[in-house]
Formats: structure tokens, C-alpha cells, sequence
């Protein structure tokens, strides 16, 4: 490795939403830009995402449909303290307005800066398809269409038809990586940071660069103006996530994104060792939005019900099983490590507010909290309540189901459709053989035989009665009775982070003291004091990032 790619005006580190962004304005404001990515390519949980991209505020495709939106009106929105979910938790209330400010201001020049960079959306009008917490007043969701890049979730390009309408982050990160590229960013893969360099801390001393590891060779970078965390969140470390809820153990393993990339905190953690706080810590709690989702895959450890990974990916060998996606849940029962039944299976997780999910809306009416019909999905919360001892997290949760199960949904429950080998999946004759063959390293208690065979045959009773007396599951339909019978894992997935590190509305880290630490920035999902699902807030806290950390004058 030579001397030049170990110094650089800007390191910024990981190469999803927030990072890329960050890294090319940053090279086009003048800087030399030096680019670190753990992983083995680019693209973090953005480029395995939905491509749904919330950017508002008046862009020219707004203006284009009719649209009338403002960094005004988006700032409102997303402010809004009488929006609440059906459950009663309120989306926007704990948002930084200092944080929510810059994004108003920014989100429409980042969505023409995306255009301008090689993005193709889809060619119409905005929407809300895709969208968590992006404002109740107007449709803002773009979505970023293939064209003909390969998709990471299958090897290939997209089909020709759907090339100008499926919505990917493929056509968002790609774009990106040819711009970054070709601009002049070096981008360097399998470089894992592991610590921040800071001089003169007491004093408010800068951040100087960064120590990398790469394939176990431990190098440093040093940044003349500005290190920027761009490393994606949290919720992959499990220490770390169970700060904000206890409940968050070990079995929940299948994080969305992952195994493309992982949120090990190691943004948050090199931050805080040099002094950096945290900061709007409710809204990783606050039951809305998908910071933990309902499985939509069963019988495989990454379940996440819009991520849909198939042999053809260069990451399969680590995925091991595309998952039998559940069309109706009235097909299964669902069952906790003990074998027995929870919550209704037709349950839903938490919601968000979207557009127009409130009717009427008047912003900051106190009516709009007060006429919200109280009906809280609690599916999620059953889940992880344990089976009454005095451990943490809820254990594996397992979908069981039989052979006509099987016919009805069109499933295939052999590999590569699901996973057998790390035990993820089982398969028995009876009932009774299936809970004996439940044995994997989340299965903390043994499950007894006598004890599903029991639920299996109440349950069956429901179907006979048309009603489920346990959990008012609506109409129960099919009885579990014709073999072989399978227990599919349907945890619980773990998804977005929504807090992460205190910043400010230039996006630069703040300390304990409030203080800014000179020559840090981050965005994203590494970022706190900004409740909203994904690609709007990184991209834009990524083009902040970028903008801000290029006019830090160079160190001497
Ligand atoms: C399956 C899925 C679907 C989604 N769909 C949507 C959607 O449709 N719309 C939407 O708005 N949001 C969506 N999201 C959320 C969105 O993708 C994320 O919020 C967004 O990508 C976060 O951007 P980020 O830059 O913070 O993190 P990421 O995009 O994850 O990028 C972080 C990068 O940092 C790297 N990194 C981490 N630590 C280090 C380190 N120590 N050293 C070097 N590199 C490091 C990671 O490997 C990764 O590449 C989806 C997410 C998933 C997983």
C-alpha cells in the first residue's frame, strides 16, 4: 500500500447511503477523498434496499406532478407532535428541529444532486409505496429504478420490463459507486475501522484519522480536514442495541441488510471513546416504524419480508436459504420455544405515518392525536415477551405446518428454500418427532413433544369451531394434521437503527459537554435526533456531511 492512500483531506468511512454521498461532494468541493469500506464491495444496507427514497421539499419531480411541497411544509411535517400511531406512540415528536431544519433546506438539492449523479427514478409521480415517517401532508417517495445493474439479491440484472419500474437500491448505490469512481474518490474495500485518532482531547482537539484493519494488517489514515462516520447504525451489536431495549437478545439474528453488510456500532463506539454523546435515544424505542419487523420468510435465518435473497448472489454462501415467503398466515401456527402459541398469527407489526395515513390532517391539530382509533399491533411484543422465566428476549419463534400448508402456499421446504443444515428448519412424521428435533443455539429450553402436540390438537379444535378462544385469531382456517410437518424459524427481524450519535445540523459529532468534536461528522443510521426510515436521511445527511467537512480548513 503506498503513502499516498494512507493520508487524504476527507476519510470517510462505509459506502451505503450516507457515505457515498459524503465522499463524492466532498471530492468535487476540491478535497482528496480516501473511502473505507468493511466490507468486500460497496453499498451497505442501501444497495440490498427497496431504492424507496423520501427526498421532498419541492424537487422539479414534485413541481413536474403538481406537487406543492416546501422545506417549510417538510420541516412541519416532520415536526408534527399531534401525529401518533394507532398504538398511540408518536412518530416525530423527539426529532432535533436543529437536525430536521437542515433536512427541509437539503432534502431537494439532494434529490437533483442524485439526478445529476446518474440516479434514475421511476418515471412518475410521487408516492407513499415504501415509506416510514416521511410527512403526512404530501406524497414524497421517489423510487430508484436498475436499469441494467446487477441486483446483489440475485447476480443479475433485472428483468427488461421491470428495468424502468422496480424499485431498488441497486439503482441508487451503483450510479453513485461509477460517479465516486470515476470522479476520483479511492475506494478501499475490506478496510474495517476500528478506532478514531484525536489529538488534545481535554483541550478540544481535533480528529486527526482513523485505524484501520485490513485482512488482519492494522493500518492508520490520516484525514488533514475530516473523518466522516458513515457506518450505517447499530442494530447488528447486540450489547449495544440492548442498551435501548433488554428484550433484544442473541436469537435475533436475522438483521435485515445483513449479510451484506453488517450495523456493528463500530461508528458509534469509535465516537464515543473519543467523546462523542448520543442523542435521541426514544426513537429507537418508540413502537413505530420498522426498527424491528414481523418476519415475512420463513425457515431461514434472514426473514426479512422485502429482502429476497436467491442462489444466484455473490452472498449466498452466507445466506444459505432464499426462505418460503408466507402469503397468508392463516397457514401456520406460530409457537414460542415452549410449543406454544402466542398472539394471533394473522397479527401485524408497528406502523408509521406516511402520507395521507391521517384523515383529515391539520397540522399540529390536537384533534389529529385525540381521533386516532386505538388499536395497537402488538404481534412484535408478544413475541418477544418470553416464555415467563427470568431470562431476556423472547426466544425463537417457530412457524409450524404441514403438508397441505405446503400445497396451499406452493412452497418447496427443501434447501435452498429454507435452511436445514444450521437448524433453521426441521422436518418430522409426527408432531411429537418435530419437537424433539428442535435443537439450535438460540433453543435455550428444550421444547416437550407433549407440550406442541397439545397445541397442535387445540388448535385444530379452533378450526373445527371456527374460533380461536385463545387469541381471537379471525376465523381460524386449516387444521394441522396431514404429515410431514415442519418448524419454520419466524423470529422476529431486527432492521433500522433511529439513534445513533449526537450531531448537529452541519452533521458535525458533539460531545458530552455539547461541544463540537472538531474534524468529526456522521450521518444516517449512525446518526441521531432524526426518526425516519432509511435512504432520505442518509443521503442527505451524506451530501451535509460532504459539503460541511470539505471547507474544515486542512490541518497544518
Ligand atoms: C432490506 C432493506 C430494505 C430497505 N428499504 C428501504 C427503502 O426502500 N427506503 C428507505 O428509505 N430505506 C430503506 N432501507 C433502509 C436504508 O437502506 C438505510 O437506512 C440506509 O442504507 C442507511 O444508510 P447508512 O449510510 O447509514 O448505512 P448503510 O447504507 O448500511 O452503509 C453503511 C456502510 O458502512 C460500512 N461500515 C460499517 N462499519 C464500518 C467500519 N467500521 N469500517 C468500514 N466500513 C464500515 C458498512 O459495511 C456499510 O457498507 C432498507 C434497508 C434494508 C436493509
Amino acid at each position: 500500500m503506498s503513502e499516498r492512500r494512507l493520508q487524504a483531506d476527507i476519510v470517510v468511512v462505509g459506502s451505503g447511503a450516507t457515505g457515498m454521498p459524503a465522499a463524492i461532494v466532498a471530492h468535487e468541493a476540491g478535497c482528496s477523498v480516501i473511502l473505507v469500506e468493511a466490507e468486500a464491495d460497496i453499498g451497505g444496507h442501501a444497495i440490498t434496499s427497496g431504492g424507496n427514497v423520501p427526498l421532498g421539499g419541492g424537487t422539479s419531480t414534485q413541481k413536474k406532478f403538481g406537487i406543492e411541497d416546501s422545506p417549510e411544509l417538510l420541516f412541519k411535517d416532520l415536526t408534527d407532535w399531534s401525529v401518533v400511531e394507532a398504538n398511540g406512540f408518536p412518530d416525530y415528536r423527539y426529532n432535533d428541529r436543529q437536525i430536521i431544519r437542515a433536512f427541509a433546506e437539503n432534502s431537494a438539492p439532494t434529490y437533483e444532486w442524485l439526478l445529476a449523479h446518474g440516479v434514475v427514478f421511476a418515471p412518475k409521480a410521487p408516492d407513499q409505496r415504501g415509506g416510514g415517517a416521511i410527512g403526512n401532508s404530501v406524497p414524497r417517495e421517489m423510487h430508484a429504478v436498475p436499469v441494467s445493474w446487477p441486483l446483489v439479491q440475485t447476480g443479475a440484472p433485472a428483468a427488461p420490463e421491470e428495468r424502468l419500474s422496480f424499485s431498488t437500491g441497486n439503482g441508487l448505490m451503483r450510479p453513485l459507486e461509477k460517479a465516486a469512481r470515476e470522479g476520483g474518490v479511492e475506494i478501499l474495500l475490506e478496510h474495517h475501522m476500528t478506532a478514531l485518532h484525536r489529538e488534545g482531547r481535554r483541550a478540544g482537539g481535533r480528529v486527526t484519522g482513523i485505524a484501520v484493519e485490513h485482512r488482519g494488517e492494522r493500518l492508520d489514515i490520516a484525514a488533514r480536514r475530516a473523518v466522516i462516520l458513515a457506518t450505517g447504525g447499530s442494530s447488528g451489536n447486540v450489547e449495544f442495541r440492548r442498551m435501548f431495549d433488554p428484550r433484544l437478545t442473541a436469537e435475533y439474528c436475522g438483521l435485515a441488510g445483513m449479510p451484506w453488510s453488517d450495523q456493528d456500532a463500530s461508528g458509534e463506539l469509535a465516537a464515543m471513546d473519543v467523546g462523542a454523546a448520543l442523542w435521541g435515544l426514544y426513537n429507537h424505542v418508540g413502537e413505530f416504524g420498522a426498527t424491528i419487523t414481523k418476519p415475512g420468510r420463513i425457515g431461514t435465518q434472514y426473514g426479512y419480508v422485502n429482502l429476497h435473497w436467491q442462489p444466484g448472489s455473490k452472498v449466498f454462501h452466507k445466506v444459505r436459504a432464499t426462505g418460503l415467503r408466507v402469503a397468508d398466515w392463516q397457514d401456520v401456527i406460530l409457537v414460542n420455544m415452549l410449543g406454544k402459541r402466542f398472539y394471533d398469527e394473522t397479527g401485524k407489526q408497528f406502523t408509521a405515518n406516511n402520507y395521507n395515513m391521517i384523515r383529515p390532517y391539520v397540522h399540529g391539530h390536537w384533534l389529529n392525536a385525540k381521533t386516532i382509533k386505538y388499536d395497537p399491533n402488538n404481534w412484535l411484543n408478544a413475541a418477544m415477551a418470553g416464555i415467563g422465566d427470568s431470562e431476556n428476549g423472547g426466544g425463537p419463534i417457530w412457524a409450524i405446518f404441514d403438508a397441505d400448508a405446503v400445497k396451499r402456499e406452493k412452497w418447496d421446504p427443501r434447501p435452498p428454500y429454507v435452511d436445514f443444515a444450521e437448524g433453521f428448519c426441521f422436518e418430522a412424521g409426527t408432531i411429537e418427532e418435530l419437537a424433539q428435533k428442535i435443537r439450535m443455539k438460540h433453543q435455550r429450553v428444550p421444547m416437550l413433544p407433549e407440550i406442541l402436540a397439545a397445541t397442535v390438537s387445540l388448535y385444530n379444535n379452533f378450526v373445527a369451531d371456527g374460533i380461536d378462544s385463545d387469541f381471537a385469531k379471525p376465523k381460524p382456517l386449516y387444521k394441522i394434521e396431514k404429515p410431514p410437518f415442519y418448524a419454520a424459524w419466524a423470529t422476529p427481524v431486527v432492521h433500522d437503527t433511529r439513534a445513533g450519535l449526537r450531531i448537529n445540523a452541519q452533521c458535525q459529532v458533539v460531545d458530552m459537554k455539547g461541544r463540537v468534536i472538531p474534524g468529526l461528522y456522521c450521518g444516517g443510521e449512525s446518526a441521531g435526533g432524526f426518526s425516519q426510515h432509511g435512504l432520505a436521511r442518509a443521503t442527505c445527511q451524506g451530501f451535509i456531511a460532504g459539503r460541511c467537512a470539505a471547507k474544515e480548513n486542512p490541518a497544518s
